[in-house]
């Protein structure tokens, strides 16, 4: 076993952790203030990301792309992850980086042409529009949308929320149900009987374009059709268990950077007539939150480095979703806990990330879903612990 990192793979962290030092965090503030400039101030980012040549990490070298492996990817999407900045500032974050992945796997050359290349270049944004109220959601089998045969194309009926960025999204890519089962359609913004009917008011707030309620009314064309019709479950997975991953990679560096914070305070602050860092109650706190990152990383690395021997990572992915969002979630809880009154505060980004990280245990699957996958899994296929 071997847990070091090769040279260039160190390198491009430094550099990462240079950008987010000397670009990204000093803009935080200014991005809390106002977040509806959240979205020009990431483009401003993005552009700095390719001066520095650090942008759309994820993707290969012919899009554009730095063209890593999943296991220096999950080094450079904790890195970034250490602002919310980070991950849009280099063009990968959801719903975009899963988006991405997808179409690069399963589009055709027509339509990576017109979809995947102007995202990867950072031009659009896209949405993924799969849950729908009381239709599709943990479980996605109650999907409700049809897509029903008009001609050589399809009419589109249904209605979907919780569309991550559907807000000045370019387009989305949508679960709607076939004669022949699930399929993904790439539905243009523009497209007519295709309305947002609102952004969804949230505890979250950081996402660029907020998470939309769409109105489906419409008819497109058999070219609007992702991969094949009727395996739209399969292409939804295949995006998912990668984009769980990268989800892990991203949230990772925020239970980092809380950790770092609240240990910068611990070591200033004083009670009680010694510093908190001397407190074996605050030692604790620290202790755990290291434990379950450094434990967290590594379940990423190993589903990362299954991903680059080429082999499917169902299980893994599953059991890295409910682990880290929950770890991460603790260690943020226990930072803002030592940091006292300034970590309810937005003088420091800590009551932001309490608030944007705790949906990460519901979205990709609530954990009680992935528990059970992992149970029935392990108790079924007689997995060894
Ligand atoms: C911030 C945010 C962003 C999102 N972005 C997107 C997006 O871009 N595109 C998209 O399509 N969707 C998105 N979603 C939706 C998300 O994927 C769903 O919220 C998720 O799949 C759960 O579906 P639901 O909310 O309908 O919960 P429900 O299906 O109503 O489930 C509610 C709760 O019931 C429990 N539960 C459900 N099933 C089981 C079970 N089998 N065993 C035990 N307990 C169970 C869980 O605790 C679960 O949280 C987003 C959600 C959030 C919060």
């Amino acid at each position: 076993m071997d847990f070091s990192l090769d040279r260039e793979t160190e390198a491009l962290r430094e550099r990462v952790r240079a950008f987010l030092e000397e670009a990204v965090i000093p803009r935080e503030a200014e991005a809390a203030r106002h977040l509806d400039r959240l979205e020009a101030i990431t483009q401003e980012l993005q552009a700095e990301a390719k001066r520095r040549g650090l942008f759309l990490p994820h993707m290969p070298k012919e899009l554009g792309g730095l063209g890593l492996s999943w296991t220096a990817l999950a080094v450079v999407l904790e890195e970034a992850g250490r602002s919310l900045l980070g991950p849009r500032a280099l063009n990968a974050a959801a719903p975009d980086e899963g988006n991405m992945h997808l179409l690069h796997k399963v589009a055709n050359e027509a339509q990576k042409r017109k979809y995947l290349l102007p995202l990867a270049a950072g031009e659009v944004r896209s949405g993924f529009a799969m849950t729908e109220p009381m239709g599709a959601g943990a479980d996605p089998n109650l999907l409700k949308t049809t897509a029903e045969r008009k001609g050589r194309g399809f009419v589109l009926r249904g209605r979907k929320w919780f569309t991550t960025g559907a807000e000045g999204a370019a387009f989305f890519i949508v679960l709607a149900r076939t004669e022949e089962g699930p399929t993904l359609f790439l539905v243009d913004r523009e497209t007519p009987g295709l309305r947002l009917v609102r952004t969804i008011p949230t505890m979250d707030h950081w996402s660029v374009g907020g998470h939309g309620e769409l109105v489906l009314e419409c008819e497109v064309g058999e070219e609007a059709v992702l991969g094949e019709v009727g395996k739209g479950f399969l292409y939804a997975e295949l995006r998912l268990d990668p984009a769980r991953l990268t989800h892990c990679m991203r949230w990772l560096g925020v239970g980092v950077r809380a950790t770092e914070l609240a240990q910068a305070y611990a070591l200033k602050r004083e009670s009680f007539g010694k510093r908190l860092a001397e407190h074996q109650g605050v030692q604790f706190m620290i202790a755990d939150s290291h434990m379950e990152l450094h434990a967290a990383r590594l379940m990423v690395w190993h589903a990362a480095w299954k991903l680059d021997r080429g082999e499917r990572i169902r299980h893994e992915a599953s059991m890295a979703k409910i682990f880290v969002s929950e770890a991460v979630n603790r260690a943020v809880d226990r930072a803002v806990q030592i940091t006292g009154a300034l970590g309810i505060s937005e003088d420091i980004p800590l009551s932001i990330f309490y608030r944007e990280v705790r949906p990460f245990r519901i979205y990709d699957g609530p954990s009680e879903v992935h528990r059970a996958s992992v149970g029935k899994r392990a108790l079924f296929k007689g997995l060894r612990p």
